[in-house]
């Protein structure tokens, strides 16, 4: 490094103390990174200071400016240099780090901000005059007397002109909004009970972008995330040792391609930490192939005592002292709502099915008479090649005639098409399976029951059957034998690089044995040995169930269309395949008539 350019000595550097507005300065490049993180020190201190009601405006991206206004308790005249001042705080006495009750406590945000920005400070406690305290470039003016009905407004201008550099680093005024948007939104959800509000303002002009009354959790949840993902998610609560873990958690066929939809709590606080994150993609690892993320809103509330916040400056990551009795936690409450659910599905995909199924032609107004004539014609022609398969239809009807159709959520089964689906009717209308997800589904909840009770059944082959694998592949297979055989599958080496199969497990049926193996052999490359090793054997009974399947293209019977059913009705996580595919969906009679034109 050339030294003498940063007019250092070369020979004898000395060392010496940087002044207040330098040491601000570093300590803001830690705290505030962009608008988004100024807001959020700033929304914090309202909640601290008890807010029920919280109004933010931002122009030129947060850029220009930064306005936070509170109906909290206020600073008075005499705190106002204090509350300026680094390392002063109101919130501890600094005798015990590890447990802390507020947002706040290491009093650095508001000295940052006043050596990055043009900061202003108006605020009024009960029972005094207003006052205002104005930090620009880090030199601190004078106290003086202001006009404001209650709580606190804090202006924050020109962000970063005093660090020009970090002001290149920005990003568009859009995507800064946007930043501080999903902040605000984030901390909304963490405190329902408070309102809130954020408008852009552009060359005078407000525009409101949020606008959050006081509500419940479930209220807000919906105003934030959208009621979509209320309607397609599970209550999670589950408490342990002091330990609480509740929220909302997406159906997993409502899941996500990042993880922008997950937000996490601890103790109230926002936080984007390693752990939860992992936790729950732990506890969807099941039912969601990888590249997918669950939806969620995650509360974590433990005492104070268990977590230390002051691992980041701003306090995204926390470090709990014991990790794994959250993880574990988490893992068993989410899981535990997820086989409630049962075979549910989510609804979004039958909106999207009955957006797809809504005929081009239907438009009543537009459509001429002599259309919809043209439409009967053409149905009339094709009416006698229907007759036969109408028949087969009601025929089949018959055969299920015995059966309450609404005692079952899935139905009755009706009929098979494409020798893949099955119709049934419910009592609320119509429900299209997948047999070939469905019963894959089926057979791998089989599979991880007997293989958890270590009761596999198997089925001997009459003639073990050799497999010719890839080089290296049959090494692998037959490191995890001992392994293999616990889950059914018997395996010995028969040189080179091949292996003979002697049983496969009983459900699996008589299937391909030889794809069944290189499969098996392709997941045990893929895993090396690095994952855990109920992952890894998920993952194998995952790749077994694949092959145990009714595959698409085998024409079913009534009856057992109606045992899958039944199946389904009675197994945990039934409404979505191994891979994350939904096994079913569900269209409601009123929306098949919203079709028809009948409502
Ligand atoms: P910290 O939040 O870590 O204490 P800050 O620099 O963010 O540090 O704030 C310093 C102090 O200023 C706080 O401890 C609090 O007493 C006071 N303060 C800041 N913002 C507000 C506000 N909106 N309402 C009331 N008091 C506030
Ligand atoms: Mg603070």
């Amino acid at each position: 490094m050339n030294l003498s350019a940063h007019k250092i000595e070369a020979e004898r550097p000395t060392i010496r103390l940087l002044d207040d507005a330098a040491i601000n300065r570093i300590a803001a490049g830690e705290v505030v990174e962009r608008p988004a993180s100024a807001v959020k020190e700033l929304v914090e201190n309202a909640l601290d200071a008890g807010a029920q009601r919280i109004a933010v405006t931002i122009a030129g991206g947060g850029k220009i400016l930064i306005r936070v206004e509170d109906d909290g308790r206020g600073i008075s005249g005499i705190d106002l240099p204090l509350a300026v001042a680094r390392h002063a705080t109101s919130k501890i006495d600094g005798s015990d780090l590890l447990n802390i009750h507020t947002f706040g406590f290491r009093g650095e945000a508001l000295p940052s901000l006043g050596a990055v920005g043009r900061l202003t400070i108006t605020s009024r406690v009960a029972g005094a005059e207003a006052h205002q305290i104005t930090v620009a470039g880090g030199a601190v003016g004078a106290v003086k007397p202001a006009a404001l009905r209650h709580g606190t407004v804090i202006e924050l201008r020109d962000l970063f002109y005093a660090t020009p550099a970090r002001l290149k680093f920005l990003k568009t005024d859009r995507a800064e909004m946007q930043a501080v948007s999903d902040t605000i939104r984030r901390m909304a959800i963490g405190a329902p009970q408070v309102a809130f509000s954020l408008s852009e303002n552009d060359d005078g002009e407000n525009r409101q972008i949020l606008n959050l009354p006081p509500s419940t959790l479930t209220e807000r949840v919906a105003a934030v995330i959208g009621r979509d993902f209320t309607g397609n998610a599970l209550d999670v609560l589950a408490e342990r040792e002091g330990l609480t873990v509740s929220g909302l958690a997406a159906l997993p066929t409502y899941s996500r391609g990042t993880s922008g939809a997950q937000y996490l709590y601890v103790n109230g606080r926002t936080v984007r930490d390693k752990l939860i994150f992992g936790a729950l993609q732990g506890a969807y690892s099941d039912v969601l192939p990888r590249g997918r993320f669950p939806v969620a809103v995650l509360m974590v509330d433990l005492d104070p005592e268990e977590v230390d916040v002051n691992v980041h400056p701003a306090k995204a990551e926390v470090r709990f002292r014991d990790g794994g009795h959250v993880r574990g936690l988490i893992i068993s409450a989410i899981r535990q709502a997820l086989s409630g659910a049962g075979h549910r599905t989510s609804s979004t995909l039958s909106n999207e099915t009955l957006s797809i199924a809504r005929p081009s032609f239907y438009a009543p107004g537009r459509v001429s008479q002599a259309v919809y004539a043209q439409i009967y014609d053409a149905q009339s022609l094709v009416l006698p090649g229907l007759s036969e398969s109408t028949a087969a239809w009601s025929a089949r009807a018959d055969d299920t005639v015995a059966e309450p159709i609404t005692a079952h959520p899935l139905g009755a089964a009706r009929a098979q098409f494409h020798e893949n689906y099955i119709i049934a009717q419910t009592g609320a209308g119509v429900v299209i399976v997948d047999q070939h997800a469905a019963h894959e589904r089926l057979v791998y909840e089989r599979l991880k029951r007997q293989a958890a009770a270590q009761s596999v059944k198997t089925q001997a082959l009459l003639l073990p059957e050799v497999v010719e694998l890839p080089a290296g592949q049959a090494s692998a297979v037959l490191a995890f034998a001992a392994q293999l055989a616990a889950l059914g599958l018997v395996v010995d080496g028969f040189g080179g690089n091949a292996v003979m199969v002697r049983e496969v497990p009983a459900v699996l049926g008589q299937g391909d044995v030889q794809a069944l193996l290189r499969d098996i052999a392709d997941e045990l490359e893929d895993q090396g040995a690095s994952a855990a090793l109920p992952v890894r054997i998920d993952a194998i009974l995952s790749r077994m169930a694949c092959h145990g399947s009714v595959r698409s293209g085998r024409q079913m019977r009534v009856e057992e269309m109606n045992a899958l059913l039944r199946e389904m009705e009675a197994t945990p996580s039934s409404g979505q395949c191994n891979h994350g595919r939904p096994t079913y969906i569900e269209l409601k009679l009123e929306d098949i008539e919203k079709l028809f034109g009948r409502r």
